[in-house]
């Protein structure tokens, strides 16, 4: 409750700021760190520049290589379940291939995400809540790759393949829908499991580089709720998206050609496009351009309103890595 009011007075909109510690091979090579993690108090950090004048900026919150996934979701968790009190939530990490968004949103077999943590966290408060309140889960996993959406629990879908393409239609005011997409209905956790994995080894299927081709989609969980207050019958809908987006790097357009250059441009396109609305529902334009990707159009019920947006930015700490660092730090403070 207390929560929601302080969320009321500052917007529903914030910005963490995640950066990964430094890996082996920049252990071993001596890289230098880009931003003094220490002085990061306050939700200010500042990053080096070569020569040119210090810059800072600020954040919601700031993770630096120590800070691990309980701590993460320490502070996520209260964004993500809201979702039962029936808010719809987007939460994305933004960021260049390599700095850990992945590892933010699905983490490691010893190490897992938010996606998973959040899944249990609603079992968990479901559970408490028995006799009040009824929810009924459904989980949705997707992929936006050149501007086409992929079900990725459909078993045999694969990149590229023109299956079969789902488009997204307004069912009523406020409302829309992607006629086909499977709902997975979950019930507890081990049932979660299994469709994560089946998301994620659909994945995989048609794509020659799993790596390559992850850091140029969009990989998209979408937990839909639908909750019964017992005591009075009032029933809410709701949704929470749960966004790791293709890598924000910067190609030169000199370097790619042909099919290269098409992803590379859908990419920018759908970044930038998240950017000019968020900032659009930032300063509460009265035009939100929603319908300049499939990425923002997908999303468009969940982004503004009284839902809620919490925007990881990931980050390097690598020095080798500023321009783009400064690129995704530039980024963020448009959508804060
Ligand atoms: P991205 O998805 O942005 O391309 P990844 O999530 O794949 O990046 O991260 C790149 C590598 O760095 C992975 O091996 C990942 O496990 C590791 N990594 C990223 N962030 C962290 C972190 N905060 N702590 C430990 N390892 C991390
Ligand atoms: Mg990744």
């Amino acid at each position: 409750e207390l929560y929601n009011k302080i969320l009321e007075l500052k917007g529903n909109i914030r910005v963490f700021c995640r950066c990964r510690p430094f890996n082996i091979d920049e252990i071993a090579a001596g890289a230098s760190m880009a931003m003094d993690l220490e002085a990061a108090k306050d939700g200010e950090l500042t990053v080096k520049s070569n020569g040119a004048p210090k810059k800072t900026f600020k954040f919601d919150a700031i993770f630096g290589p120590q800070s691990n996934q309980v701590d993460v979701f320490e502070d996520t968790a209260p964004f993500a379940t809201s979702v039962l009190d029936g808010y719809n939530v987007c939460i994305f990490a933004y960021g260049q291939t390599g700095t850990g968004k992945t590892f933010t949103m699905e983490g490691t077999e010893g190490a897992r995400g938010v996606n998973f943590r959040t899944l249990e966290q609603l079992f968990h408060i479901i559970t408490e809540r028995k006799g009040e309140y009824q929810y009924e889960l459904s989980v949705s996993v997707l992929e936006v790759y050149n501007e086409q959406i992929r079900d990725l629990l459909v078993p045999g879908t694969q990149t590229g393949v023109t299956t079969k393409r789902l488009e997204i239609r307004q069912v009523g005011e406020g409302i829309h829908h992607v006629p086909g997409l499977v709902e997975a209905h979950v019930n507890n956790m081990s049932e979660v499991w299994e469709v994560l994995q089946t998301g994620s080894n659909a994945r995989a299927v048609g794509s020659t580089n799993v790596n390559e081709h992850s850091s140029r989609s969009h990989c998209i969980h979408c937990v839909m709720v639908k909750g019964e207050n017992l005591l009075n019958g009032e029933c809410t809908r709701s949704k929470l998206w749960l966004v790791d987006l293709a890598g924000s790097e910067r190609v030169a357009k000199t370097e790619v050609q042909g099919e290269r250059l098409k992803e590379t441009q859908n990419i920018n396109r759908s970044l930038s496009a998240l950017g000019d609305v968020i900032s659009a529902l930032a300063t509460k334009s009265p035009h939100i351009p929603f319908r300049n990707s499939k990425l923002t159009h997908l999303l468009q019920d969940s982004l503004g309103g009284d839902s809620k947006t919490l925007m990881f930015v990931q980050i390097s700490p690598n020095e080798n890595d500023l321009s783009e660092t400064i690129c995704s730090l530039n980024f963020a403070s448009r959508v804060r």
